[in-house]
């Protein structure tokens, strides 16, 4: 790139900062994700380095935060809010403290800190009373809320020792206020925050304080910007102050003697984040003496003896290039978003889903948009949302079918639901659907029957519906693609086996309407056998606990089917068990007399005689609770193998562990 053109695009990336910015900081409503606008600061950053005759003090890399807003009285802050650089990978925080140990030497330590994702909030207190508190603003000037920051609860409004003292810390909102907020602004027809960081801004910069009291904020204390009358070495002493003095400080603040520590810590919390009840978007590294702090100083922007460590991005920008059509068991359209494949949350997504056509109306997606696409933890990726702005008139407006992509009957839109179902019971993409369902982990259990082997024995005409598969034979097998001597044997030990499996599994493997894992269990014990459950009426079903009414439907009217007599004779015939065979509990010995009745439980770490799935069902049939995170409530935790973080945790508690072994050794002699 010449000069001119450098020019050119560093104009053009100025121009898109500062609007991006001024949605973010100043109207709390951003435009684009967080890495969207860190993509495009970094490169204009790479620019300005390559020609630095064409940077400027106007620039985006130059500015901290945003400007204050006019409505507020503005505060100077005497001891700058500056901001923090950044690393995004383990390679960037090596290259960080190979900086720092070239600038001090090699005696460092480090703090690693939670980095709240809020705003950043400064509060002076005067012998001990809270005399004002600011907002950052642009890091020179800030704006004054203390009206607002006094209704926080966790702000301590005086201090348990009467000094003078700046304190900087996170003002945020906890994710549970964030969701039941936007739940009431919602029914109330107002717009909703984006996120929780914007939720907080927004409710602190409010004119009336009555309003940011409802708002259920919180702050956590993490640096000091002055203090009198005492002298701190360290920065965690500063921390242990800060608690000393009431303030809520982060429990997680780890001191680390390496970058393989600190390296550590961030892979722990990309790990964990979503169990805090509050969000976090990277991790604080900070030296930790305070006189190597005066002898790194700062950049214009950020000292240099700290950085900040970004999660992978959940929401990223890309390209929008097909929607494809899927029909499912149950003869529901899905349409999915076929994208330019991009990272998101650490892997390359290259699908989302967009779930029906109402919400590709209310997204108002077309082919060829640019789209923000989300994956937090493990949820599948999805399409929150378009980039209007960046139409170039080309994109295409997107309608769904009128009949069927597979056997082209006309689809119906069911009142009351918004999906599109294809109703025709023979249509094969259902059929193929319902197949890999009935073979799956939970139903039937029979492995060597991928969707591809699936997707084969269909095409070559070889099964028509599940029963089929019972009749398969050696040499019809031996056709298909990939299919050798040995997986042919190993496939028909499988359906073999399968065969004897308790009710439960063959009624789950059905695919009846509403009819999970659970339910197919609850319904083989009451019932016992296939035909006595086929001659219960949807009353006697209500009746069960745990069935409901739409269940119960769902289950008389499927057994009301002739195809579906017509298949459970042929299951018969090829002698699939239709008998419930587990142990009968009786509420007595399961709920009250289980060695985990009453407890919470958790699981952690891999699991290899049940899956983690299987492994909650049982714990849950024996009247336990299993939850996500570890905590003084916790009373057990079952560590599979390289169990990490939570075992940790539940050690430092005191909270009984279990191995997997223990796990199933326990569940067999129950049985
Ligand atoms: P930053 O990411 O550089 O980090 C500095 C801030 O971290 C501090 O001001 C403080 O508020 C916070 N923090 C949280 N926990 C902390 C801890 N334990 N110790 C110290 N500080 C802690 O913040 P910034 O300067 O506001 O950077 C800009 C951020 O805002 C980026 O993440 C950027 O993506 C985002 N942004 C987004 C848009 C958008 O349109 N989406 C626009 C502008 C900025």
């Amino acid at each position: 790139m010449d000069k001119q053109q450098a020019e050119g695009k560093i104009n053009e990336l100025k121009q898109q900062l500062e609007d991006y910015g001024y949605h973010y900081y100043v109207l709390d409503q951003p435009k684009v994700p967080d890495a969207e606008y860190d993509r495009l600061l970094q490169d204009l950053v790479q620019l300005e380095e390559q020609f630095p005759e064409l940077a400027s003090e106007d620039s985006p890399t130059m500015r901290i935060g945003g400007a204050p807003a006019s409505a507020f009285k503005k505060v100077a802050h005497r001891v700058p809010m500056m901001s923090l650089s950044n690393a995004f990978s383990a390679d960037d925080l090596r290259s960080f403290d190979r900086r720092v140990r070239q600038a001090v030497g090699d005696d460092v330590s480090y703090v690693c800190e939670l980095k709240f994702d809020g705003l950043a909030v400064s509060l002076t207190y005067e012998n001990g009373l809270l005399v004002r508190g600011a907002t950052r603003g642009d890091g020179t000037t800030g704006e004054e809320i203390t009206g607002n920051l006094r209704t926080v609860p966790s702000i301590p409004l005086r201090l348990k020792k009467p000094v003078s003292i700046e304190v900087r810390g996170e003002a945020y909102m906890p994710k549970q206020s964030f969701e039941k907020l936007n739940e009431v602004r919602e029914e109330a027809g107002e717009e909703k925050f984006a996120n929780p960081r914007n939720a907080a801004a927004g409710s602190l910069r409010q004119l009336d304080p009555k309003i940011a009291a409802k708002r259920n904020l919180a702050m956590f204390a993490y640096s000091i910007g002055e203090l009198s009358g005492k002298t701190l070495t360290t920065h965690y002493q500063g921390l242990s102050f800060l608690d000393e003095l009431g303030f809520k400080v982060s429990k997680e603040a780890t001191t680390c003697q390496t970058i393989d520590e600190v390296i550590s810590f961030t892979e722990k919390w990309v790990e964990n984040r979503h169990e805090l009840p509050y969000e976090i978007d990277g991790i604080v590294i900070k030296v930790n003496s305070l006189e190597q702090h005066e002898a790194l100083g700062f950049t214009a922007k950020s000292p240099r003896w700290a950085t900040a460590f970004k999660f992978p991005a959940e929401e990223v920008v890309t390209t929008l290039h097909d929607i494809e059509l899927n029909v499912g068991r149950t003869g529901v359209v899905t349409p999915t978003a076929i994208l330019e494949p991009v990272v998101v949350a650490g892997t390359t997504v290259k699908r989302a889903s967009l779930h029906n056509e109402d919400l590709i109306r209310e997204k108002d997606v077309k082919l060829g948009d640019t789209v923000i696409v989300k994956k937090a933890g493990d949820i599948i990726p999805e399409i929150v949302g378009v980039l209007t702005e960046k139409r170039t008139g080309d994109e295409i407006d997107f309608h769904m079918p009128t009949e069927c992509p597979e056997c082209s009957s006309q689809l119906d839109r069911i009142e009351g639901e918004v999906a599109l179902r294809c109703l025709n019971p023979k249509c094969p993409a259902q059929i193929r659907e319902g197949l890999i369902h009935f073979v799956s982990r939970n139903a039937m259990n029979i492995d060597g029957l991928g969707e591809k082997v699936i997707s084969q024995l269909f095409s070559h005409e070889l099964i028509a519906d599940v029963a089929d598969l019972y009749t398969l034979n050696r040499d019809e097998l031996l056709q298909l693609e990939r299919m050798g001597e040995k997986s042919v044997d190993n496939l028909l030990d499988a359906l073999q086996t399968s065969k004897e499996n308790s009710l439960e599994r063959l009624l789950f493997g059905l695919g009846i309407r509403f009819v999970g894992a659970k339910a197919a269990k609850t319904l083989a014990i009451e019932f016992d056998t296939m035909d006595k459950l086929r001659q219960a009426s949807a009353n006697e079903l209500i009746n069960v606990n745990e069935i409901g009414e739409k269940m119960a439907d769902s289950i008389a009217s499927y057994f009301e089917k002739p195809e579906v007599d017509e298949l459970l004779g042929k299951l018969k015939k090829a002698n699939v068990n239709m008998h419930y065979t587990g142990v009968k509990p009786t509420e007595n010995d399961v709920k009250v007399n289980s060695p985990f009745s009453g407890k919470t439980i958790v699981l952690t770490g891999k699991l290899h005689h049940w899956n983690r799935k299987e492994a909650q069902e049982k714990i849950e049939a024996l009247g336990g609770t299993v939850t996500g995170s570890v905590s003084k409530k916790t009373d057990l935790v079952i560590a599979g193998e390289d169990a990490g973080s939570k075992q940790k945790k539940a050690e430092s508690l005191g909270i009984d562990i279990w191995t997997e072994e223990q796990f199933v050794q326990t569940m067999e002699d129950l049985d």
